[in-house]
C-alpha cells in the first residue's frame, strides 16, 4: 500500500464506533485526520490525539459539508461513515423513515463527494471510501428494509462513481461489514428488551461466532485508502456471514 503519511483524511461520524477508531487508525500511519461528527460530546474524546481534528458536522446540511471543505482544504481521502440503522419491514416503515435513510446514508456522501471530488480531480489524486453493510444487495436481512435498500445504493453510488473517475486518479470503493461492535448496536441490543439473548442472535449470525470489532473494520479503511490497483469494489468484512 502506499504511505499515507501526511495526507488529508475527512471522516464522518468519527465521534464513536467504526468511525472514531478509524479516525485513530489514519492518524497511526500518519495521516493529518479531520474527524467529523454531530456529537460534540463524542468527538471531544478525540480531541487529545495530535494528528487528529475535530469539527462539528451534519452531513444533513449540504451548505455545513461546504463550508467544512472549504476550510480544511485539499482532502486526499474522504471516508464517508455516517449511516443509521431502521428496524422494521417494508409494511412496518413510514415514508418519512425511508426518506430519512436515503438521507443520511445515501444524500449524506453525495453532499461530501460532491465537495471533495473538484480537488482531487484537479490533484488527479484521491481516494473516497463509503460505508454500506453486507445488509444491502449483497445480503437480504429480515426486518431491515430502509436500512437494506440504502445500503444498496451506496454500492451503487460506489461504482458509478468509481466508473466516472476511473481514468482521472480518484478511487471510489465501499466497505460491507457483518455485525460490529460499537455504541449503537449496544443501544439496539438493550432496546431489544432482553440483552443477552439479543447479543446472542447478533453473533450467531457470523460463523466465527463473534462481532466484529471497529477496529478491525478501521484497518481495511486504511487499506483501501492506499490500495492504488483497486476501485468500484464492495469489500465484505462480516465474519463469513456471506461465505
Ligand atoms: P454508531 O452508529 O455507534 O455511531 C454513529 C455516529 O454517527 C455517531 O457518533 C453519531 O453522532 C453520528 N451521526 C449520526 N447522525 C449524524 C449526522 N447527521 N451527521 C454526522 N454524524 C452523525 O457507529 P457504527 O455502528 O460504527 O456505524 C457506523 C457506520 O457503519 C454506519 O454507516 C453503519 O450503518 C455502518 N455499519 C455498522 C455496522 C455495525 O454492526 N455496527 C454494520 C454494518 C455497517
Amino acid at each position: 500500500t502506499s504511505n499515507l503519511s501526511g495526507k488529508t483524511v475527512l471522516i464522518t461520524a468519527a465521534g464513536q464506533g467504526i468511525g472514531r477508531a478509524t479516525a485513530l487508525a489514519f492518524a497511526a500511519v500518519g495521516a493529518k485526520v479531520h474527524a467529523t461528527d454531530i456529537n460534540t460530546d463524542a468527538l471531544a474524546t478525540l480531541a487529545t490525539e495530535s494528528k487528529v481534528s475535530t469539527h462539528k458536522l451534519n452531513v444533513l446540511e449540504d451548505e455545513a459539508v461546504k463550508a467544512l471543505v472549504a476550510e480544511i482544504g485539499a482532502v486526499d481521502v474522504l471516508f464517508n461513515c455516517a449511516g443509521t440503522v431502521h428496524n422494521g419491514s417494508v409494511l412496518d416503515m413510514k415514508d418519512t423513515d425511508l426518506e430519512f435513510a436515503f438521507d443520511l446514508n445515501v444524500k449524506a456522501m453525495v453532499r461530501t463527494i460532491r465537495a471533495v471530488l473538484p480537488g482531487m480531480l484537479e490533484r488527479k489524486d484521491g481516494a473516497i471510501i463509503n460505508m454500506s453493510s453486507v445488509a444491502s444487495s449483497i445480503k437480504g436481512v429480515p426486518n431491515r428494509f430502509a436500512y437494506g435498500v440504502t445500503k444498496a445504493a451506496v454500492i451503487g453510488l460506489t461504482k458509478s462513481v468509481a466508473a466516472d473517475y476511473v481514468t482521472q486518479g480518484v478511487r471510489c470503493n465501499c466497505i460491507c461489514p457483518g455485525t460490529v461492535e460499537s455504541p449503537s448496536l449496544q443501544d439496539r441490543m438493550r432496546a431489544q428488551g432482553d440483552y443477552d439473548t439479543a447479543r446472542a442472535a447478533f453473533i450467531a449470525r457470523q460463523p466465527m461466532g463473534r462481532l466484529g470489532t471497529p477496529e478491525e473494520i478501521a484497518d481495511l479503511a486504511v487499506y483501501l485508502a492506499g490500495a492504488t490497483y483497486t476501485s468500484g469494489q464492495a469489500y465484505a468484512i462480516d465474519g463469513g456471514w456471506t461465505i
